[in-house]
């Protein structure tokens, strides 16, 4: 049979790195059994779902590559399914009408934490004449409906990630609420465990894969489903994401959005490959590098972790270290130079720009790093204080670049590349009797201002393209 997942994401919100994760083992365990990817946006708060956050969620998911494989569903669209189906199990008496007030529940509650014990609700209209029913409504009290969760029931399933789950009914705080107020005989708007699994079974889901935290959710809505006679899917609960404390990632923790990841300059491939390792252990993995497709192949929902995984950003910036210097060069290229091109960096052509590229993409860790990297390319670097003294207590430095401007002009040569360029250092060394090492040092200097950067030949290469190299080696003479 067909395997079916979904991310059921609430808009109300960025796409945030935790619903990403989801997403991701999700997205994998569909694609390795060559089943399908589904989307269900869980609009139904209408005070804090927005639209433009449905958008973010989709882009997001979009830029990471987790392709969904059918149309998404909005939760909201369904209100009056869900409805039909809670008049349903107050039809067959599997609900009931509850009209314990707000103040009511609150001086419960209080009894109960001066007691030391855990909030439940003491399902006090359990069994309400349809006489009392019809008193309350003409009192003009509202009512919530609420399913009845059957205290001796011991709820049991087979987790992927955690082997068997057990919970008591007893734990479950009491019969659980599955519409918000409303007045007279209505049924107000369906929430959360209630629309899940009706929407679950229309969507025919085989596989729910979601966060730890949704365990005590999964046991409610385990009665939910036998109380409608619907098949269970399989269900499986990711572990936490955790921060350098070890406590819950929270909006809190300063980069949590996947947008705000994209901003900094992390790649999509680097983001899924990274994430997959919050909480996902390959045995015997060849390299950590990984694409999603090599993922796909490869994961299984019970190789993930129970216990929660910490973020650590130091592994991040290493895989996507690694995954620019693995691109394909025109598609890093093309990345890099937006960068260039917000900067208002303009050059002399696309060859240029892909030299440039390979010349700097070992020395970067994320993406706007190729500004720092690029800039002495674009820009005249300053003469930096080790420069001046080296061009002041070398004597031959001087000499050298004097020499260099004189070879270019008598040799009538004004491009270069690592050839020629090769030809022109050894050939002056050796004419001038001057240290090939102390040549090299001063051209450095001279292009860059300082001792350190790139490879000289290369660079060379690439001021001489843009007609610079001149000019940088002349500021050294005056
Ligand atoms: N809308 C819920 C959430 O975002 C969905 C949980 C689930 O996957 O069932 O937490």
């Amino acid at each position: 049979m067909e395997k079916r997942l979904r991310l059921a994401p609430s808009p109300t919100g960025l796409l945030h790195i935790g619903t990403a994760r989801t997403a991701l083992f999700n997205w994998l365990y569909a694609k390795k059994t060559n089943g399908k990817f589904l989307i269900r946006i869980e609009d139904t708060d209408l005070i804090r779902s927005k639209s433009e956050y449905t958008t973010n969620i989709l882009d997001g998911l979009n830029w990471l590559g987790l392709y969904w494989d059918e149309e998404p569903i909005k939760q909201s669209k369904r209100i009056s399914i869900h409805k039909n189906i809670i008049k349903k199990l107050l039809e067959i008496g599997a609900a009931y009408r509850c009209f314990t007030s707000e103040s009511e529940i609150l001086e419960l509650r209080e009894k109960q934490q001066k007691n030391g014990l855990p909030p439940k609700h003491d399902n006090r209209h359990r069994n309400l004449s349809s006489k009392e029913i019809k008193e309350f409504i003409s009192q003009g009290k509202s009512s919530v409906i609420r399913f009845k969760i059957d205290e001796e029931a011991e709820i049991k399933w087979e987790d992927q990630i955690r082997g068997e789950i057990k919970w008591k009914g007893k734990d479950l705080g009491g019969d659980l609420v599955l519409s918000r107020r409303a007045l007279d005989y209505e049924i107000g708007d369906p929430l959360y465990n209630l629309a899940v699994v009706v929407d679950d079974n229309f969507m025919n889901i085989t596989h729910v894969v979601r966060g730890e935290d949704h365990i005590s959710n999964t046991a409610k809505q385990i009665l939910i489903y036998k109380a409608l006679n619907y098949k269970l899917p399989i269900f499986s609960h990711t572990p936490l994401i955790l921060n350098i404390e070890g406590k819950k990632l929270s909006k809190r923790d300063s980069i949590t959005s996947i947008d705000e990841f994209k901003e900094m300059g992390y790649l999509p491939e680097s983001l899924v490959n990274y994430m997959a390792f919050l909480g996902w252990s390959i045995k015997d993995p060849k390299s950590e590098i990984l694409s999603l497709s090599e993922m796909s192949q490869i994961f299984n929902l019970s190789d993930v972790n129970k216990a929660g995984a910490k973020f650590n950003w130091e592994k991040l910036n290493w895989i996507n270290s690694q995954h620019i210097k693995n691109m394909e060069l025109i598609k890093l290229s093309r990345l890099i130079k937006k960068y260039w091109n917000d900067n208002g960096w303009e050059s002399p052509s696309t060859e240029w720009d892909l030299k440039l590229t390979n010349l700097i993409r070992d020395s970067m860790i994320l993406l706007k790093d190729a500004i720092d990297q690029a800039k002495p390319f674009f820009t005249l670097s300053k003469m930096q204080k080790e420069g001046q003294e080296f061009l002041k207590s070398k004597k031959e430095a001087k000499e050298s670049l004097r020499s260099v401007l004189c070879y270019l002009k008598e040799e009538n040569i004004s491009k270069i590349n690592s050839d020629n360029a090769r030809e022109i250092i050894n050939k002056i060394s050796i004419e001038n009797s001057i240290k090939k090492g102390i040549l090299m040092k001063s051209l450095r200097i001279a292009f860059f201002g300082c001792l350190s950067g790139p490879d000289l030949i290369q660079s060379w290469e690439l001021f001489s393209e843009n007609e610079t190299d001149i000019m940088r080696i002349e500021r050294c003479l005056i």
